[in-house]
């Protein structure tokens, strides 16, 4: 071995000798040199402190209203009417079977490999194509791609928000944005927004915290479904343009109408160029593409994917390039009249078995669009109770406190009527009646 290194005989037998002092070799007198066995020491050591190692989270009372919503899906036959999921029946499987098989058949998965972090080139050009037959104005440079709108949320975020910072949320919101903003330790501002939008208070506020960002859904908001008006939107955005305010569109429910169509978006209306436009594949085809987009100024996308790479390189290429072939064979809109009409179908199945089963203790207003029923409760019952009433018969729902960045909505809850075929949105519907009875007579 000496000769073979090029070190003396001395060094070799030195080199051994330490080897066989630290346990790592023994030797055999008359056979020769081995690597010892290494046995794992025996005594106990105690745990790593993980939880001690993590960086602090924000501390929010919606995780605590999360967690009670999982626990309430304890029975095991439970209609959950609580997330906001498309009909796993009404996905375009096949559709996407076939062109995955011409994909495949055409490139032998050789062009699977990365592509730029803005997202597949071909895409951003056809969604770009068709958004500007919405009226967008936008180009494939001013178009990303992004993991889901949600994904698009946390860019902002990470982007524009510091400690402290003032951002404006429609009261109720979106839950997944109060989280996210939550994250930056950003200062929420409520605006109600179940009624006409109170622009004076909204002006209020501009002057007098200057808050970074607006963020808002103006068509089928989620939770509560309201449309804002085409003078509304117009007024919205003069105002944000004498402020100087950026506003957040988040707008995955907008081809889910029901009867007319909704008003044009607010990018699509916007003259000063403060808008930034977040959609989704979503809810029009099925969240497992992890697919949506954000649409702004070609500044703010190159900021975006240079925090965008840190994340995840890229969204999904196999997901970006069937999207891309499904918007190019034109499946898109027959898939969306085709969920148009069984979507209306359900909400009309709905309403009539809320109203037959609910009543008096509960009421709403009839969704023109999306997914959702935001229902009000009377008589004296709060959520909270009948939430635990209905883990016990087996339905749930996500409770209206979720949706307030401020402490509301004790007596308010949203129901998702698109997910199940007609009979278990009836069997849902009759146990959410039963329990609020006996909430109603405890
Ligand atoms: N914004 C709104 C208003 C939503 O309702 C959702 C989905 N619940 C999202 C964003 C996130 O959607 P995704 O990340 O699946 O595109």
């Amino acid at each position: 071995l000496a000769a073979l290194l090029g070190v003396s005989r001395t060094t070799a037998i030195n080199a051994y000798r330490r080897l066989e002092e630290q346990g790592l070799v023994s030797t055999r007198v008359g056979s020769g040199t081995y690597v010892a066995e290494l046995t794992p020491p025996v005594q106990s050591v105690p745990a790593v402190p993980w939880s001690q190692l993590f960086t602090p989270t924000p501390n929010t009372q919606l995780s605590s209203i999360l967690r009670e919503i999982i626990a309430s899906v304890s029975v095991t036959d439970s209609i959950p009417l609580a997330a906001g999921m498309p009909d796993p029946a009404l996905y375009p499987v096949n559709d996407f079977n076939r062109l995955f098989s011409l994909q495949s058949a055409h490139t032998g998965g050789c062009d699977l490999g990365h592509i730029p972090t803005e997202g597949y080139l071909p895409l951003r050009h056809a969604l770009a194509a068709r958004l500007t037959t919405k009226g967008y104005g936008t180009t494939p440079e001013n178009t990303m791609i992004v993991s889901g709108s949600q994904q698009g949320l946390y860019l902002i975020t990470k982007v524009f928000l510091e400690p402290g910072d003032y951002v404006i949320v429609e009261s109720p919101t979106y839950l997944g944005a109060i989280q996210v903003f939550s994250t930056a330790n950003a200062r929420l501002l409520s605006l109600p927004s179940s009624g006409r939008l109170p622009l004076d208070l909204l002006e209020d506020y501009l002057i007098r915290y200057r808050p970074k960002l607006f963020y808002i859904m103006p068509t089928f908001q989620n939770p509560n479904g309201r449309v804002m008006p085409l003078e509304e939107r117009r007024r919205l955005l003069q105002l944000a343009a004498k402020h100087r305010l950026i506003i957040v569109e988040d707008d995955p429910y907008g081809e889910l109408y029901y009867g007319e169509q909704p008003p044009l978006s607010l990018k699509a209306l916007d003259p000063y160029g403060g808008v930034i436009a977040l959609g989704t594949f979503s809810k029009m085809l099925f969240p497992g593409l992890r697919t949506g987009w954000v649409v702004a100024p070609e500044t703010v996308i190159n900021r975006f994917a240079l925090e965008k790479q840190y994340i995840d390189l890229h969204s999904s290429n196999l997901s970006q390039r069937l999207l891309y072939d499904y918007l190019t064979a034109d499946l898109l809109d027959d898939h969306l009249a085709f969920v148009r009409t069984e979507y209306k179908k359900r909400r009309d199945f709905v309403a009539s078995a809320l109203r037959r089963y609910c009543s008096p203790y509960l009421t709403f207003t009839l969704p023109a669009g999306g997914f959702y029923f935001w229902c009000t409760l009377s008589h004296g019952i709060f959520t909270r109770q009948l939430l635990h009433e209905a883990a016990k018969t087996g339905v749930s729902f996500v409770p209206g406190e979720a949706f307030y960045a401020d402490a509301a909505g004790s007596q308010e809850l949203r129901i998702c009527f698109v997910t199940y075929p007609e009979d278990q949105l009836l069997e849902g519907i009759k146990r959410l009646g039963k329990a609020l009875h006996t909430v109603a007579n405890s």
